[in-house]
């Protein structure tokens, strides 16, 4: 996606916000890949709070939920509210997200997020953009062996990580261990 939209003229910034990602250690891991991409680029990078104890209480009651359920939705709704608060107070008239990029995300899900977070500010369009498509998932995985970025292998709550761990015993894997 950063390539794509600069390739394209896109004058833009990334704004970081993932207090979802458990524990620390991963957070700061992928922060510090996403980091290191943008100062290669020479694209502005926002480092928004690890706000996690506000994102156990917004998804609290939902813990048991499947992947791309109601916990997902509260999940995305969260980051998608502060992502336009920003936009809005620092004059950003679009935005968008990298989250529809995973075959393992429903875009219908993520993109009814992003406009309804978009809709709370007048002027704030969320740009739904298909990234998959035209070569869009191809490209992230030749990227992402080019950079040899670090591979998540779960989609980042203490949740994920426990069904994850929970597949991967029942298929005879050992489990993902947490990172402290
Ligand atoms: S599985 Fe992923 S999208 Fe769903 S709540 Fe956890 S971190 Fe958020």
């Amino acid at each position: 996606m950063m390539e794509a939209l600069l390739e394209s003229g896109i004058d833009y910034a990334v704004f970081y916000y993932n207090p979802n990602i458990h524990p620390r250690k991963e957070y700061e891991l992928r922060k510090s890949e996403n980091i290191r991409f943008a100062e290669k680029l020479g694209v502005p990078f926002v480092d928004a709070d690890y706000d996690c104890e506000h994102w156990f209480e917004r998804v609290k009651g939902l813990e048991y939920e499947p992947e791309r359920g109601r916990r997902c939705t509260a999940c995305f709704d969260m980051r998608f509210e502060r992502t336009a608060l920003y936009a809005y107070e620092n004059n950003y008239p679009v935005m968008t997200s990298s989250l529809g990029i995973s075959r393992w995300k429903d875009r219908q899900q993520v993109n009814g997020c992003g406009h309804r977070a978009a809709a709370r500010y007048p002027g704030l369009v969320y740009w739904d953009h298909n990234w998959r498509k035209s070569g869009g998932s191809a490209r992230m995985i030749d990227i992402g062996r080019r950079e040899n970025f670090y591979r998540q292998e779960y989609c980042g709550c203490l949740y994920s990580l426990r069904d994850r761990n929970r597949h991967r015993e029942a298929t005879g894997r050992s489990p993902i261990e947490p990172r402290d």
